[in-house]
């Protein structure tokens, strides 16, 4: 350890050390023995901070030898680092809360809590002790005891280590993950499906992605569970589909000639080269706008607002088989979106989507279409329909598993499983169990006998 009482900063001189104090172990008065001296880097805004704690040591007169001796430190200076709780805790905040990397916090630490000496290798020890004290088992009860009975998983791939990941995505809390090598097999699933149920999760409705790890496990262990495909990673297969059908249709505009070499002959000739030039160019340009869904007066994110629809216009006036290409993608998200309500509408409108002779007419969609052809996914997509407040995504656990990577990015010194776990708990932590807790609930026939006599008339 340094020497900090030679070290050039603010010092602050703080003293514990009353005659008397109570032995920590039996309650007993005793008499203080010597004041010694400890010293603490402080978290300071304005300046290096340097406190000297006087603590006064103590004899208990009835605790048997060998057990006598105590101090007094007060809670902010109760660690044997030379950096004062509170600052280990500002740090390691900056790592849980506020996504920094632990070189990022370190910096912070230095530059503006003004802890000089600060590197990443201490702030690693402290996030893993931070791991450590999360109550692991409590949190998973009380998770348990909160569970909508809705259920998302996602696996994520990180150089030698898969990790998978059990979310409650309508009360966005973590359940549990577990980590291992390699890529996992259906016996891993299982083994952490177990572990799961084990601590009294019994799912109505687990969403995953695509992957065919899970729908044989989850029927094994839950098989009162429904399986929810997740809508969103099919809709970025479909998309991929649709890129390929966009460039087809593309190729099919009119292209200028290619130019030969030497000084253009004709005046009339590359005027008109350059409208086809200026056109294609116009359709490039709108390629992500034929795959984009267009914003629903609620939402601020979605980019595609009126100048979008004007340039997709445009573009669908130049090649105009995009205009077919840009009705399934409005169907396709008409269907999963939020006016389908019911699995009777559902169906309606795939069947409206694979009986389209326009759709069947255009080769170039023809796998986008077969997918939704595929009767047991499709009703693995709509599983959702059956609740009224079910996630149609397993973007949640997602979502939580992107940020883990990142951090990873950053974090080569988590390479190994020790602080990975560390930083697995501290982050499972990190989102608190709601006190009102939100229940999947499934659709009363009342509201679908309703809804038929709505369609009805
Ligand atoms: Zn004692």
């Amino acid at each position: 350890m340094i020497n900090l009482s030679k070290m050039e900063a603010h010092h602050k001189r703080h003293q514990s050390a009353p005659d008397v104090a109570r032995c920590p172990r039996c309650g007993t008065w005793s008499a203080r023995n010597e004041i010694r001296s400890r010293w603490y880097w402080l978290p300071d805004l304005l300046r290096e901070t340097i406190a000297e704690m006087l603590v006064g040591c103590y004899l208990c007169p009835t605790c048997p030898p060998g057990e006598r001796w105590f101090a007094l430190l007060p809670g902010e200076y109760d660690t044997p680092a030379q950096y004062a709780v509170s600052a280990q805790r500002l740090v390691v905040q900056m790592v849980q809360r506020y996504k920094m990397s632990m070189e990022a916090a370190a910096q912070f630490g230095r530059e503006v809590l003004h802890l000089a000496m600060l590197d990443a290798t201490t702030v690693l020890d402290w996030l893993r002790e931070a791991g450590s004290l999360v109550d692991v088992q409590g949190r998973r009860r009380a998770a348990a005891a909160a569970f909508s009975g809705q259920m998302a998983v996602d696996e994520v791939y990180d150089g030698p280590w898969y990790q998978l990941k059990a979310t409650d995505p309508l009360n966005d809390v973590e359940l549990a993950w577990h980590v291992g090598e390699g890529a996992p097999t259906k016996d891993d699933i299982r083994r952490f499906f177990k572990e799961l149920k084990a601590a009294g999760f019994s799912p109505t409705l687990v969403v995953t992605d695509g992957s065919d790890l899970y729908p044989e496990v989850i029927k094994e262990v839950w098989p009162e569970a429904e399986h929810q495909r997740c809508v969103f990673h099919f809709i970025k297969q479909i998309n991929q589909d649709l890129g390929e059908a966009f460039w087809k249709l593309y190729e099919t505009m009119p292209k200028p000639p290619k130019r030969l070499r030497g000084r253009p002959k004709k005046r009339g000739r590359p005027r008109e080269d350059k409208g086809k030039r200026e056109n294609r160019m116009t359709v490039r340009a709108a390629r992500f706008l034929v795959l984009m869904r267009e914003r629903r007066p609620d939402e601020r994110r979605n980019r595609f607002g009126d100048a979008e629809r004007t340039a997709l216009n445009q573009a669908i006036a130049l090649c105009p088989p995009l205009g077919v290409l840009r009705r399934f993608v409005v169907q396709l998200h008409e269907l999963f979106g939020p006016t389908t309500d019911s699995h009777e509408l559902a169906e309606k409108r795939r069947r409206a989507i694979l009986d389209d002779e326009q759709f069947k007419g255009t080769p170039s969609l023809s796998k986008a279409v077969e997918r939704l052809r595929n009767n047991d996914l499709f009703a693995r997509l709509t599983r959702y329909l059956d609740f009224q407040n079910a996630e149609k995504t397993s973007n949640h656990v997602e979502r939580e598993n992107r940020e883990f990577r990142k951090r990873q990015k950053g974090h080569y010194r988590f390479r190994s499983r020790c602080s990975l776990c560390a930083l697995l708990d501290l982050l499972a932590a990190r989102h608190p169990i709601p006190l009102e807790p939100v229940r999947l609930a499934r659709k009363t026939s009342g509201t679908s006998a309703e809804e038929e006599v709505r369609r009805a008339a």
